[in-house]
């Protein structure tokens, strides 16, 4: 048997669709030498089945999905997955008998045509690198029961949307509520009588105040809080505010009003948290807004409350306090690497209230632990407050009035 009555014998089976021919040959005129026929009229593609001259109603099915998602969106990407063993055996053998070396597949075609119908008729932009939306185009061997298209009966659509970033200010007027969610000690978070089965140990977070408005406005699935580092429960944010990125994870709406978004937070939190200065970001904003660089830094306000009566001579020491080695506090040791770290304190301004009480405005660098600054942590935070007058102090309230990240 020569290699042309072989060839024969392999594609006497075969006919292709004029789609998956001029994959095939780019040269119309190779079209006609071809020695795996077209299909006619009775006959269906050995690839592709037909699915690639039934396009519009892949079109169709995907619209389908857009409207019963509701999902909104302006750039996409078309991702296909195809579970079918017929179209790749035959894709792969009617390649080797052509002698096609190309990697132009069946499903590089369905997201190029498809990307196409897509714009021309929705009007929207095909972006490989950042879509907002990935449309799934999966093809499998046996059909979809709901499917209303026989033609593509084996064809569904899966959408995903990546999330969005919203950048803003917070201020914490009150004592007592965590930034982000905090699984209840007792029953860690599975949710006992404790927590009332919640889960939560407060029943208020920042991240959460916020998120359950975001949340309806975008139709999304949760919210991720990315905060320009944190204040302890009891400690309020006062001031500008703390800088946070919120990231909403699969939202079918990303077009939301920022304003009417800061309105309800601000008026559903009882006056426990404040938001502003809210605009969308990139994702690259939620690390850049954590690294603490050199010129970031914070203003604390303080009340330290000595043991014995403090002089005019140790409020001067306080105030000349400029470089501390604070070893990890003993209250965060279970969760922060025990390291020492040497940290500035650009400026501290002391205010007396009685003998024994004094009022402290302090500018340092990030990252430096202010109850410890005062306390001395056993000795863990040298110098300290407490260590430079000889007499033992505690934080017995802090507030933050300034976290200054560069923009
Ligand atoms: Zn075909
Ligand atoms: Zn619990």
């Amino acid at each position: 048997m020569t290699e042309k009555e072989y060839n024969t014998r392999q594609t006497q089976n075969y006919a292709l669709c004029p789609k998956c021919l001029s994959r095939i040959y780019r040269n119309p005129k190779d079209r006609d030498n071809s020695i795996i026929p077209l299909i006619n009229n009775t006959q269906k593609c050995s690839i592709c089945n037909n699915l690639l001259l039934n396009e519009d109603k892949i079109f169709k099915l995907i619209l389908k999905k857009i409207k019963m998602l509701k999902i909104e969106f302006d750039t996409f990407l078309i991702a296909t997955q195809i579970n079918n063993q017929t179209i790749t055996k035959n894709q792969k053998e009617i390649y080797k008998i052509t002698n096609y070396h190309g990697n132009n597949d069946i499903k590089h075609q369905i997201r190029r045509d498809i990307s196409r119908l897509i714009e021309e008729k929705l009007g929207k932009t095909y972006d490989y690198k950042n879509p907002e939306v990935v449309i799934m185009v999966k093809i499998r061997k046996k059909p979809y029961k709901h499917n209303p298209y026989p033609e593509i009966s084996n064809v569904n659509i899966f959408i995903d949307s990546n999330p969005i970033f919203i950048e803003g200010k917070y201020r914490k007027l009150v004592r007592g509520i965590p930034q982000t969610k905090w699984p209840c000690t007792q029953c860690k978070g599975k949710g006992c009588e404790a927590c009332d089965y919640t889960g939560q140990q407060y029943k208020d977070t920042v991240e959460d105040l916020i998120s359950r408005e975001i949340l309806p406005m975008t139709n999304g699935n949760t919210t991720k809080f990315h905060g320009s580092g944190r204040e302890d429960i009891d400690v309020r944010m006062l001031g500008e505010g703390r800088p946070f990125v919120i990231e909403v994870k699969h939202p079918f709406k990303r077009k939301i009003d920022l304003k009417f978004l800061r309105v309800l937070v601000n008026s559903h939190s009882d006056g426990k948290i404040e938001i502003n200065d809210l605009k969308y970001v990139t994702k690259e904003r939620k690390a850049s807004i954590k690294n603490s660089s050199v010129e970031s830094y914070k203003i604390y306000s303080a009340i330290a409350e000595f043991e014995n009566g403090v002089t005019s001579k140790d409020i001067y020491n306080i105030e000349k306090l400029k470089t501390i080695d604070q070893r990890t506090p003993i209250r965060v040791e279970h969760r922060r690497a025990d390291l020492i770290r040497t940290r500035e304190i650009k400026n501290i301004e002391v205010e007396r209230i009685n003998s024994k009480k004094l009022h402290l405005i302090i500018k340092c660098q990030g990252g430096l632990y202010i109850k410890e600054l005062i306390s001395g942590d056993n000795n863990r935070t040298k110098p300290s407050v407490s260590s430079i007058t000889n007499n033992q102090a505690e934080c017995t309230q802090l507030d933050v009035l300034k976290v200054h990240i560069p923009e």
